[in-house]
């Protein structure tokens, strides 16, 4: 594309983007923010989850959001209009789109492509998020609830600023040193030793697992995490082992509400994003609903307490998911029960199945699927199972197994993607792709004045509406520029070295000589060591981020406290 062109299509969402009909300016104070984000979420995905909810409830026909969706956000990465995770609540927490993998960190400039004007000068610069900044400013108590393995995209947006958001080792230790409130979701073989040593020593409560203890918890601040990683889908959930997402809120805002300075939540359907991925309409439309639940605990809580914003969107689309499929004929016509019959009945999602068929003889098949989904395999969807590369029961050798002994439309090499394919193909559902879409998402938000978001905003937008309401307008940005400085202009006066890392494993280190004090400071923690032993530590009320990419140590400007 020609440069002249690019710089105009810049200019237009920058001049013209605006199309909310709410000025910032007008938005009233609140005292709480509750954010929900449904990971992954193309419209279809509510629309159809409505149908399913009322097929199953009839006396329930509505999503508790149904009265409060007042628009539609565009949320889209720095460089590209298709949204990934990282950049896109990253945008939502900071008002800056990202790249693709960006958690809460500037992105490069990528000119030509880049959709909002980037500053190349604050490549890889860590953001302030509102979580950060009500903290910071507010003195708030802050909370993350989640069913994803807490380190994953969403919740690190909040909380932790990385470029890449595959790496959970810089990313996990500093969820654990933003001194959050409250964490509620998966991850517990993410969560190290020292991890839990800090919390502890520092009044937190810390539960692996552990329900009957998170339920009777009755402190202030808490970490409950559930599964090794990822939480169970809700329908394959185990309630004597997790918590719903509905649960997991309530406890979270008993909890934040008690603070008196308000609080920030934020509230995650992780799953059904990865449902979408892996296109299983079931864990699509039953995560879904339970993640509905949670907006109804937060919507109940808002209504009553009168001081709270309620905003909920999703981060982008996934999969093209569509209510209506073209090899399905005549599906335009069918009623309600050709519909909605099958996907209802069934009782667990495709990882449910391959969980269930993993832990079973090959004999049980049949009746794993009689019992779950009301039907039997055929011939052929028996052979085309078999031959999954990671079925652990299957008659034939591994060696043997071949895309040539099964039905095309179904075939895997996965077993879940064989389940998914499968009962997808008992439905008129469809899906386009397995990855995210770019399509507009839905917003509704409840405000206790009333003065909500309408009309198409952007991500950006989205971000100065809730950051207004919290009386922060341009207070993150303001923020970023006070806590996370490169080192080289912090510390110019001062002799400093970079020690390198003994193990590829490890972090560099950052030695700073004062007239009289001397500082040992280690990347993604709040902690920095005092003296020339490094004996004494001192805390810090941010995280110290080390970028490798620019060799970059980013510290809060007031470090040089420690050094006089
Ligand atoms: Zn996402």
């Amino acid at each position: 594309m020609k440069k002249t062109t690019s710089f105009l299509l810049l200019l237009a969402l920058v001049v013209a983007g605006r199309l909310s009909a709410i000025d910032p300016a007008d938005v009233k104070p609140v005292k709480n923010l509750i954010v929900l984000i449904p990971d992954g979420t193309s419209i279809a995905t509510v629309s159809t989850a409505r149908w399913y909810q009322w097929y199953t409830h009839p006396d329930r026909p509505n999503l508790a959001i149904d009265p409060y969706l007042c628009g539609t956000v565009r949320t889209f990465s720095s460089n590209a209009p298709i949204g990934d995770s990282a950049p896109t609540t990253s945008c939502y927490m900071t008002g800056h789109p990202s790249r693709t993998g960006y958690i809460a960190t500037y992105p490069p400039a990528d000119p030509g492509n880049d959709i909002f004007p980037v500053d190349s000068t604050r490549a890889y610069q860590p953001m302030i998020t509102l979580l950060e900044a009500m903290r910071l400013v507010q003195n708030k108590a802050t909370g993350l609830v989640f069913t994803c393995e807490f380190p994953h995209a969403t919740p690190a947006d909040c909380s932790a600023h990385s470029y890449s958001r595959k790496r959970y080792d810089w990313i996990a230790p500093q969820m654990v040193h933003n001194n959050v409130d409250v964490v509620i979701g998966g991850g517990t073989s993410l969560l190290d030793a020292d991890g839990e040593a800090y919390l502890k020593s520092h009044g937190y409560n810390v539960y692996r697992d552990d329900l009957a203890g998170m339920r009777a918890d009755g402190g202030s601040k808490m970490w409950a995490l559930f599964g090794k990683r990822d939480m169970a889908y809700d329908l394959d959930r185990d309630p004597a082992k997790q918590p719903a997402l509905e649960e997991m809120a309530r406890k979270a805002i008993e909890k934040l509400s008690k603070h008196e300075n308000g609080f920030f939540l934020m509230i995650e359907g992780s799953k059904v994003d990865w449902a979408a991925h892996g296109n299983d309409p079931v864990g699509l439309l039953t995560d879904y609903v339970a993640f509905d639940k949670a907006c109804a605990v937060a919507l109940d809580f808002a209504k009553k307490d009168g001081q709270t914003l309620v905003v909920v969107v999703p981060d982008h689309g996934n999969s093209g998911f569509s209510l209506g499929r073209r090899d399905c004929k005549g599906y335009d016509k069918l009623t309600k029960d050709q519909l909605f019959s099958f996907v209802t009945k069934v009782k667990c999602t495709a990882q449910g199945f391959v969980d269930k068929l993993n832990a079973a003889p090959a004999t049980e098949v049949q009746r794993i699927f009689r019992d779950n989904a009301g039907f039997e395999l055929t011939d052929e969807e028996m052979q085309t199972l078999y031959n999954c590369k990671d079925y652990k029961n299957s008659p034939i050798p591994e060696d043997k197994r071949s895309e040539k002994e099964s039905l095309a439309a179904l075939y895997s090499n996965s077993l879940y993607g064989f389940v998914a394919k499968l009962l997808t193909s008992k439905t008129c559902f469809g899906f386009t792709t397995g990855g995210h879409t770019g399509e507009d998402v839905i917003l509704a938000a409840y405000h206790p004045a009333g003065t909500i978001p309408t009309g198409v905003n952007t991500n950006i937008d989205l971000h100065r509406y809730m950051a207004a309401a919290l009386g922060l307008s341009g207070k993150p940005d303001q923020l970023t520029q006070e806590y996370f400085v490169p080192h080289t202009e912090v510390l110019k006066g001062y002799k400093y070295t970079i020690v390198p890392p003994k193990t590829e494993k490890d972090n560099p280190t950052l030695v700073v000589k004062g007239r009289k004090q001397q500082l040992t400071i280690s990347p993604f923690t709040n902690i920095i060591r005092l003296g020339k032993k490094a004996k004494d530590e001192a805390q810090l009320s941010t995280v110290i981020v080390y970028v490798d990419k620019n060799n970059t140590f980013y510290l809060p400007r007031s470090i040089t406290k420690y050094l006089e």
